[in-house]
């Protein structure tokens, strides 16, 4: 869907920012909750390290955060033009957050190495 080389690739595919052919997560499936941050020590492909420091995974807290605002943001704005009450709304908006959340941890965390780590051809198969 998206062209490898791009962040999207990596975000949307499970992939290492750097080379985008190991992937990131043990499991990409974000509903198979037990599993779903789990991640590989190091890409398989290019070597890279993802845990570059203790706590580097703290930051992607803020990311999800980010996310998950702009996410409520837009549920409110498509329930106020579709004519809904506040109150729907909110419900609305609770609905969205709770069940994207799964999703959002995951490409929160991969946005966050992606700020990091850049994609270098020279790493990738092609
Ligand atoms: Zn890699």
């Amino acid at each position: 869907m998206f062209k490898k080389g791009s962040l999207l690739y990596s975000l949307f595919n499970n992939k290492c920012p750097r080379c985008q052919e190991g992937d990131f997560y043990t499991d990409p499936n974000p509903f198979h909750l037990k599993n779903s941050l789990k991640m590989h020590e190091e890409c398989s492909h290019c070597k890279l390290k993802y845990m570059k420091e203790p706590a580097f995974f703290y930051g992607a807290m803020y990311v999800n955060y980010g996310i998950t605002v702009a996410e409520g943001v837009a549920t409110f704005i498509i329930t106020y033009l579709l004519g809904l009450t506040i109150a729907q709304s909110f419900i609305a908006i609770i609905a969205v957050v709770v069940l994207l959340t799964p999703i959002n941890l995951k490409i929160a965390r991969l946005l966050w190495i992606n700020f990091f780590e850049n994609y270098d051809k020279k790493y990738s198969k092609d």
